[in-house]
């Protein structure tokens, strides 16, 4: 295989990984596809900046790259009047994020942490959520004290 075949090896691979993320059931991105996914896109940019063109990676890949703190992260391209940034989650930022913003709403349910994960970050599904809940003690807490009152 010479370079030209595994460059667009690799590249068939981020396509795969992006699309699964955002269809997803279950998070794709552990931090090893994640950081692959960060590298080719982030490779493309490159190139595309060096040749002086645009390779159409954000109809290609909706996917771009924000440096944040020094630290590349996967972002949604973001529009014109975009104002919020909408970042991708790893399997292992999942549960923090998710309990970030549970508290941060007062154990709200899950209808308000899906507008609130919306407009954050990008693969996050119900059933994420569904299942965080499923195990938050303050929440189980919540229900017995109403049960039993
Ligand atoms: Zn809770």
């Amino acid at each position: 295989m010479d370079f030209e075949d595994e460059n667009n090896q690799a590249i068939k691979k981020c396509k795969a990984l992006l699309k699964k993320a955002t269809l997803g059931s279950e998070l794709v991105f552990i931090k090893s596809n994640y950081e692959f996914v960060s590298r080719i896109i982030l490779n493309l940019e490159m190139q595309a900046m060096s040749l002086n063109k645009s390779v159409g990676l954000k109809e290609e890949f909706e996917t771009g790259i924000k440096k944040v703190n020094g630290i590349e992260k996967l972002i949604v391209p973001m529009q014109e009047n975009d104002s919020e940034v909408i970042f991708y989650v790893t399997q292992e930022d999942l549960f923090d994020v998710l309990y970030d913003i549970h508290l941060a709403i007062g154990h709200g349910g899950r209808d308000r942490m899906i507008k609130e994960l919306n407009k954050k970050y990008k693969n996050i599904t119900q059933k994420h959520i569904k299942s965080f809940l499923n195990i938050c003690e303050g929440c189980q807490q919540t229900v017995n004290f109403t049960t039993f009152k």
